[in-house]
């Protein structure tokens, strides 16, 4: 019987520490701690989604590369939150989110809410038209039937079109997708919206072309906005941001999505 008790009780030590031990690999897979992104996958080639699976989940493009980086440069697991453009800045704000990469353009309205990393794309607004459409230029899009997406800096470039000169009509839609949609079937004439993003929503469309017109919009920079005041996640996602500027990393994601 003492023998046995011994026995058991080796038993026991023994499953307790295998139990220790797994518990403990376990714990620390999961404990890797989350870098939660936001961000919009309706804007290729920055962030769309892939049903084949993506760079991070579902998620591919650009911006997924870079983000995946990040998280990679930082230990950390990098997770992505799928959010309607317009409501980012209020995830990030609420917690929800500890940063967003949405091929979102640096400029001084958000900067009054959100904190952002040094640019890593350069951009300018575009006009997608009907190839046979006879606007050459912006001031062409007068008393035209304008498409932008609700929120993107395309709507506030025709906003202040409008407010300079009057006769700007546009309409503002939820994806960039709709309002191509629009053009297509003539709904409307024209889509205000970022270059390499048009280039990629036209494809092989043979009816769609992209007008460009340097004077009247001026390049923007993309960034990833933080929390104001983290200058901690900033600043090591400026370090990782300038390592993959230097390296090539941005070029060669931009070649392989572009
Ligand atoms: N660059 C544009 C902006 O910041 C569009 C970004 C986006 O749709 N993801 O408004």
């Amino acid at each position: 019987m003492k023998k046995f008790l011994k026995i058991a009780s080796v038993v026991l030590v023994v499953a307790a520490l295998v139990t220790a031990f797994t518990a403990c690999g376990g714990k620390q897979e999961t404990e890797k701690k989350a870098l939660v992104f936001g961000t919009n996958a309706e804007f290729p080639p920055f962030e769309f989604v892939n049903s084949e699976g993506g760079t991070i989940d579902k998620f591919d493009g650009i911006d997924m590369g870079i983000a995946k980086k990040i998280g990679e440069d930082l230990d950390m697991e990098t997770k992505i939150e799928n959010i309607e453009f317009d409501s980012l800045i209020v995830a990030l704000n609420n917690g929800q989110v500890d940063a967003l990469i949405a091929g979102m353009t640096i400029n001084e309205e958000r900067k009054q809410s959100v904190d952002f990393s040094i640019p890593y794309y350069t951009a300018v607004q575009v006009m997608i038209v009907k190839t046979d459409s006879d606007i050459k230029s912006a001031a062409d899009m007068k008393d035209k039937r304008i498409a932008v997406v609700q929120g993107y800096t395309g709507e506030s470039c025709v906003k202040d079109l409008a407010e300079k000169n009057g006769g700007y009509n546009y309409e503002a839609f939820k994806k960039g997708t709709e309002a191509i949609l629009e053009l297509e079937n003539g709904r409307c004439d024209v889509v205000v919206i970022d270059s390499i993003t048009a280039k990629n929503f036209i494809g092989d469309k043979q009816d769609l072309k992209i007008v460009e017109d340097s004077t009247a919009f001026e390049s923007e920079q993309y960034g990833i906005a933080v929390k104001k005041g983290n200058t901690e996640l900033l600043e090591k996602i400026n370090a990782s941001l300038e390592k993959m500027l230097a390296d090539g990393t941005i070029d060669n994601l931009a070649v392989k999505f572009g």
